[in-house]
């Protein structure tokens, strides 16, 4: 049966259709747009309609199942400020949660088309958004061997691991299929990244579109339960103090230490969160790396059969200068600059403990008061990799 596919586009469709490829930009012909303009201009009043349409629409729907009218029927420079716009608005969300549905979302939209198109628009594609791709014989496609590590990483189907794949001199080679999912993760991790904003535009966005992102936080569900892990939803309000610092700091762009980036993704998996979830507590970190988070992440809720590590006891975890139990003076909120007198308990021992005896629920009832040596090790050789780090960079404090 023959392939349909649909027609190769020219530049100007390309990068409607791929607004975020290298050099979309000149589709605004020299058009000089600023954050400024692009909020408040009634000229790019329908750009900012779509933008407001394509977040919306992916916090709804990270699948992006629903197609986006507005989008198809828009002028390419329409289409391209939509885009925008969208970052923009994205980057003044105060949780990376949004961001993370949209870059799924847009991902995911591309891929739909990208998977019915002919093998140069598909390498095209990932060629601008960095990563090298040949068609070598018929369908079949080379990937450099780092490139396809790098992309194939966060993707969790078995099918993407390297040992099931054919290998040539230093290449992957793979069908149009497995191609274009690849792909589909470029586009997710080149729009996980938020675009830089000064304070005063982020200001002026969260002044001006207020309402929207107001909207965009009521319809994002964080954090996100397990399924399977039958304790219903996750209660960050419940946290201790401990924890919510480490996910202040984290929020912030600090640089939380190794055993406090361990604490937290050992703790949130025994509260029940999602993987995603739990992935998405380090998207604020300076040295954010998202394959190698995954991956971090993966080994420590999936020690021991996926039941994971222990999070450190209360003792460990003040020997690493991370309990916050007589408050955080430089804390925003008024509960979190204080001292929490339920901390000073003699007999609580241990953070998922606090959790427990405010009503949080756990994955195991056994798993808070147990040997410090089945708890997680400490920091040293044989310390699970902490997740958000780079494996090179940033110091191991
Ligand atoms: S006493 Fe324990 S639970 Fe409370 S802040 Fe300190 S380490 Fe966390």
């Amino acid at each position: 049966m023959a392939v349909r596919r649909a027609a190769a586009l020219d530049t100007r469709s390309l990068f409607a259709e791929y607004p975020f490829l290298a050099g979309a930009e000149s589709l605004l012909a020299g058009e000089r747009v600023s954050v400024r303009s692009l909020l408040e201009d009634a000229s790019y009043a329908r750009a900012r309609a779509i933008g407001r349409a394509r977040v919306l629409a992916a916090a709804d729907d990270p699948r992006a199942s629903r197609d986006l009218g507005e989008i198809a029927g828009a002028e390419a420079d329409v289409r391209y400020l939509s885009f925008l716009f969208a970052q923009i608005l994205l980057a003044a969300s105060p949780s990376a949660a949004p961001l993370r549905r949209w870059a799924v979302a847009e991902a995911k939209r591309a891929h739909a088309r990208l998977a019915d198109v002919p093998a140069e628009e598909l390498i095209e594609v990932a060629r601008r958004l960095g990563f090298a791709m040949e068609v070598i014989e018929g369908e079949r496609i080379a990937v450099p061997l780092v490139d396809y590590l790098r992309l194939a990483v966060p993707i969790r189907e078995a099918d993407f691991r390297l040992p099931r794949q054919d290998l040539d001199r230093g290449r992957v080679l793979i069908g149009r299929v497995r191609a274009a999912r690849l792909v589909q993760e470029a586009i997710r991790l080149r729009l996980s990244l938020p675009v830089p904003l000064a304070d005063d535009a982020r200001d002026a966005v969260r002044g001006q579109e207020r309402e929207t992102l107001a909207t965009l936080a009521a319809r994002t569900p964080v954090p996100v339960a397990r399924p399977g892990a039958g304790l219903g939803a996750i209660r960050p309000e419940l946290f201790p103090p401990c924890i919510r610092k480490m996910q202040r700091m984290l929020q912030a762009g600090e640089n939380l230490s190794h055993s406090g980036r361990f604490c937290l993704a050992a703790f949130l998996h025994r509260a029940g969160a999602d993987f995603e979830t739990i992935v998405d507590a380090y998207r604020g970190a300076p040295d954010f790396d998202e394959a190698v988070t995954r991956y971090q992440v993966e080994h420590i809720t999936g020690h021991d059969g996926g039941r994971g590590y222990t999070p450190p006891e209360c003792d460990t975890l003040r020997s690493h200068g991370l309990c916050f139990r007589d408050g955080d003076p430089s804390a925003v909120l008024p509960l979190d600059r204080e001292r929490d007198e339920r901390c000073f308990e003699p007999t609580l021992r241990h953070p998922l403990q606090y959790y427990r005896r405010r009503g949080g629920r756990l994955t195991e009832a056994d798993a808070v008061v147990r040997p410090s040596s089945a708890t997680g090790p400490e920091e040293g050789r044989g310390t699970p990799g902490a997740p958000g780090r780079s494996r090179s960079t940033g110091p191991r404090r």
